[in-house]
């Protein structure tokens, strides 16, 4: 009894494991070829379509004209012929719901004829519009269900692609939703409508330096943070496939301390996945660059070249989309949960961003940032921006899960400040001051050996605890969680950055028509910015608890929840700012604020019945079985007048007495989550925090400590120590 459990037959499975993945080659096919092949890139587009109409497109993608709806038909015919060319009999229209991840829609190209035949079509108004029968998405009251209509609109800016299936091929069509009323159902038609206020307001101000540019783009590359596994043990896992994350475990006798796993080895099967993901990202025009092991045992991450903030978001959905596929193939299980393992470090997808035209990175510093008034302008919109609305940052990253990161000491904390690093924060104390008149540099570092290379000294230091980092050419926020989409975080910095550049360039402006002296004029606006938002500033360790007195000295806010900071999201301040550049409308953020908290109550739920559940039917019995064990074997050595007991006794009496309270906190934990709270969306949210979650880590606090008591073959659940060290 006892030895078949599902833990002992993932184990077992595990041993057996062959691959039965097939090979990847990229001798045969090297990535020059392979790049892109499933994309109906610039390229294919020139060669497939009319001049004319390929000129409009182009126009329309790189400049941000509207699209000229006489075109639409010619380039879906060219798009359809190429992804019948590639196999597919399918097109869908790809959208990002408020639920976070994508979705589609199949429709096929087939149009019978009525005489037996058929024919394959695909019309410019299909292309443009789609009306999926989505009714089911959350919309936070924007759709009642009677006016339920929510419509897709191809979105140019973002190529289509294939997508492979070993059965066949589908033409992706990337698509915002909205409702018929015009209203952002999606994560995407904010983040498109924020990249063009950004793009407006740092255009205006470019002017003002003598530069006459159409268009800035915000720039973003996204570093992804995940957990593989074996698959086996996560089908052991109830709660890692309902919830994402472990809701039971006890900490492994080594967890991550020994800082093994971070840039070590990959180990063999973890990279030939690694691989055939990036072969098949490739494929599909994501420009992945770099991979290596995180800091947690089991931990990876792999990161892409930057590229403009919507197809940065695109391609970040698809990476997450492969990974999760790809993992299956190899016996593993992606875990992009930010949380998945509690005592380990959690997930981030460190969001690098920063604005760009079409041949210049406006954050680049270059080799004396004192001289560089343009940087120094727009690094200063971004400093006052963070500071402005820090508390619209927290909110852009506050999910249930990400609550178990941020704050603990390992993400950053839940207050956010900046990082400038050693010669910017100079340069910004002599700007305060006056006019900048040096830059710190780093020289070079001696290396020892005189057969080794002297390497430049980096002027600015990592600093790894900070949320928001300059990292030389880019902000580097490093709030966002592995597990949620991009588009709400950068959606947010655009909207914020693009309020400062409004300001900034209004003040510029005005002063230049008075007739004063241009630089006169922007040394006195960024000095006066420094002044007003260095609070913000902050190079030191985040992570201590004198940060924490520190930073509530300077009043910066300190959202520690989901609950805490939601409402900051239905404020005044935000609720005009993203009005002001027509971001989101007032009952747009309601709305999403709506999901959110109605997003996290559920999460709280669905994670509190799994807890019952597992506790109820798994780790109880378990623990039962084992008494019983204990009971008899005491009575038989009793009976046969054995007497040296007292300690099996005191064992038995653990047992049942850890039985006993587990039972009574299980029975607390489903009163509390069968109590219907009444009151607002808020009121709910509230109870799940206080009420329910308190409950869930009682039990499980009972069930960690049972799993260091029962005996090891009787235990049903993967341990932490077998999930994230059999590789
Ligand atoms: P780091 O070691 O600083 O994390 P990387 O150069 O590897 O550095 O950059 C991390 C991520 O930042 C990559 O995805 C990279 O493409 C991205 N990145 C670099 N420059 C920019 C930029 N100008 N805008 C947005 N992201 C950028
Ligand atoms: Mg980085």
């Amino acid at each position: 009894m006892g030895s078949t459990n599902a833990r002992s037959a993932a184990i077992a499975a595990l041993t057996n494991f062959k691959s039965i993945a097939p090979r990847v080659n990229f001798k045969d096919t090297p990535v020059k070829d392979l790049y892109a092949s499933n994309v109906f890139t610039t390229e294919v587009q020139r060669d497939r379509l009319p001049k004319a109409v390929f000129k409009k497109l182009q126009q329309t993608i790189k400049k941000g004209t509207s699209l000229d709806p006489s075109i639409a038909d010619a380039v879906a015919i060219a798009m359809k012929d190429w992804a019948i060319d590639k196999g597919a009999t399918h097109f869908t229209h790809i959208f990002y719901p408020m639920t976070g991840i994508t979705a589609e829609k199949h429709d096929s190209f087939l149009s019978p004829t009525g005489d037996d035949t058929a024919i394959l079509e695909f019309s410019g108004k299909e292309l443009v519009q789609g009306e999926p029968d989505a009714s089911s998405f959350p919309s936070g009251g924007l759709r009642a269900t009677f006016e339920a209509r929510g419509y897709t609109a191809w979105d140019p800016t973002s190529p289509a692609y294939i997508l492979e299936n070993p059965n066949g091929t589908v033409l992706v069509i990337p698509t915002c939703f909205v409702s018929w009323t015009g209203e952002a159902l999606d994560k995407k038609t904010p983040l498109l409508r924020s990249m063009e206020a950004v793009s407006n307001q740092a255009v205006r101000l470019l002017k003002l330096f003598g530069k006459n540019v159409d268009k800035v783009f915000a720039t973003v590359g996204p570093e992804q943070e995940y957990f593989l596994i074996d698959r086996n043990f996560y089908f052991a896992r109830p709660d890692l496939i309902n919830a994402g994350r472990t809701l039971f475990g006890a900490k492994p006798p080594k967890g991550q301390e020994m800082e093994d796993h971070y840039f070590g080895s990959i180990p063999e099967r973890v990279l030939a996945c690694m691989l055939e993901a990036e072969h098949e990202l490739y494929k599909l025009g994501v420009p992945v660059k770099t991979r290596h092991n995180e800091v947690a045992p089991a931990q990876y991450e792999i990161a892409p070249i930057f590229e403009n903030a919507n197809l940065a978001h695109d391609h970040q959905m698809l990476t997450m989309e492969v990974l999760r596929r790809t993992a299956e193939k190899y016996g593993l299980s992606c875990l992009l949960h930010e949380k998945p393992f509690a005592g380990v470090n959690g997930s981030g997808k460190h969001n690098n961003w920063s604005i760009a035209t079409e041949s210049e990175n406006l954050l680049n510093p270059g080799n004396t940032p004192h001289e560089n008034a343009q940087f120094l302008t727009f690094c200063c919109a971004v400093i006052r921006a963070v500071d402005k609305y820090a508390g619209l940052l927290r909110v852009a990253v506050a999910s249930a899960g990400n609550d178990h990161r941020l704050g603990a000491n390992e993400a950053p904390p839940a207050i956010i400040s900046i990082f400038l690093g050693d010669q910017l924060n100079d340069i910004m104390e002599q700007l305060e001051k006056g006019s900048p008149s040096s830059t710190k540099h780093g020289g070079t570092m001696e290396l020892g050996a005189s057969v080794l290379p002297k390497l430049p000294r980096d002027a600015g230091d990592r600093n790894r605890t900070s949320p928001f980092a300059f990292t030389g050419n880019k902000f580097e926020f490093r709030a966002v969680s592995s597990g949620q989409s991009i588009a709400g975080p950068n959606t947010a910095l655009n909207t914020m950055v693009a309020e400062s550049l409004d300001y900034i360039a209004t003040k510029l402006e005005a002063d230049v028509k008075g007739g004063k002296d241009f630089n006169k004029s922007l040394q006195a606006v960024l000095s006066d910015i420094v002044k007003q938002h260095k609070r913000i500033i902050f190079n030191g360790d985040n992570y201590t608890e004198a940060w924490h007195a520190e930073a509530e000295k300077r009043g910066l806010p300190n959202f520690r929840s989901t609950v805490d900071c939601l409402p900051y999201f239905i404020s005044k301040e935000v609720v005009d700012l993203f009005s002001k550049y027509k971001v989101l409308s007032e009952r747009e953020i309601h709305s999403r604020y709506e999901i959110f908290l109605e997003n996290y109550k559920k999460t709280i739920n669905i994670e509190a019945q799994l807890t019952a559940s597992i506790a109820k039917t798994q780790i109880l019995p378990a623990a039962i079985r084992y008494q019983g064990e204990v009971a008899h074997s005491l009575a038989a050595v009793k009976a046969a007048g054995g007497n040296n007991v007292a300690e099996q006794e005191a064992m038995l009496k653990e047992i049942s007495g850890t039985i006993s309270e587990l039972q009574k906190k299980i029975a607390a934990l489903v009163h509390a989550f069968e109590h219907t709270a009444s009151g607002s969306a808020l009121d709910h949210a509230k109870y799940s925090k206080e009420t329910i979650i308190p409950a869930m880590l009682a039990v499980r606090g009972l069930a960690d400590k049972l799993e260091t008591i029962v005996a090891d073959d009787l235990w049903p659940l993967p341990t932490y120590r077998e999930m994230l060290f059999i590789k």
